[in-house]
């Protein structure tokens, strides 16, 4: 299996050959296909099975194909995870592969300047990527709206689960269009992540590696 096989644009296909990947791991193989057909999905993985290339490229694809602006104090993608170093890693993956579509992409964690984030937000961006805890802040403050959010992913979400972040995250997520895209990947699969994936994701497809 090669990454031309999957669906993925010209452009993608070339920065992904610029870092010297040219075979999918097996979490991308089997849910690139499903994403870019806008099934939401379970992804049952752990960090290093290649997870972020496979919820990141994707979305970009399509976000970058319907180039409508995001509006002011809105994304358009929203990526939840449970650390800051984790939200960095993320947020540097969805630069390096959004750069070429010109989308602007933003990363919130705590322990920083919420000013700063401000200013990230006011124009709005594309692709975001947050801990729930500062996101909720944010929301507060009136500094984002999620209300025309197409695509959400809940990453690391046992984590999360773990960290007490549910009921934020049921907050969120109530915000969140009910017509969207949700993505949902845990390395475990307790039963509050099962309740979780059964209320927020639609038909989903599951994949596990
Ligand atoms: P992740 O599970 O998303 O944290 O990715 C684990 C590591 O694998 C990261 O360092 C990625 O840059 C790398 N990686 C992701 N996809 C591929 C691929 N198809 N071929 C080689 N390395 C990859």
């Amino acid at each position: 299996m090669k990454f031309n096989e999957l669906g993925l644009s010209k452009s993608i296909q070339q920065a992904l050959a610029h870092k010297g990947y040219d075979t999918p791991t097996p979490i991308q193989a089997q849910s690139i296909p499903l994403l870019l057909k806008g099934e939401d999905l379970l992804g049952i993985a752990q960090t290093g099975t290649g997870k972020t290339a496979a919820f990141m490229l994707p979305s970009i694809q399509h976000l970058a194909q319907d180039d409508r602006e995001p509006s002011p104090r809105s994304c358009r993608k929203l990526v939840l995870a449970p650390t800051r170093e984790l939200v960095g890693q993320i947020a540097a993956n969805a630069r390096e592969y959004g750069a070429l579509s010109a989308l602007r992409v933003a990363s919130i964690v705590g322990g920083t300047s919420v000013n700063k984030d401000k200013q990230k937000l006011a124009r709005g961006v594309d692709i975001l990527v947050a801990t729930p805890g500062r996101l909720e802040d944010l929301i507060s403050q009136k500094a984002l709206k999620l209300d025309s959010t197409q695509i959400l992913v809940l990453d690391e979400a046992d984590q999360m689960l773990d960290l007490g972040f549910i009921h934020a995250l049921k907050r969120i997520v109530a915000l969140l269009p009910k017509d969207r895209q949700t993505l949902l990947f845990s390395a475990t699969m307790p039963k509050a992540i099962k309740q979780l994936a059964s209320q927020y994701l639609t038909n989903p497809k599951q994949v596990s590696v």
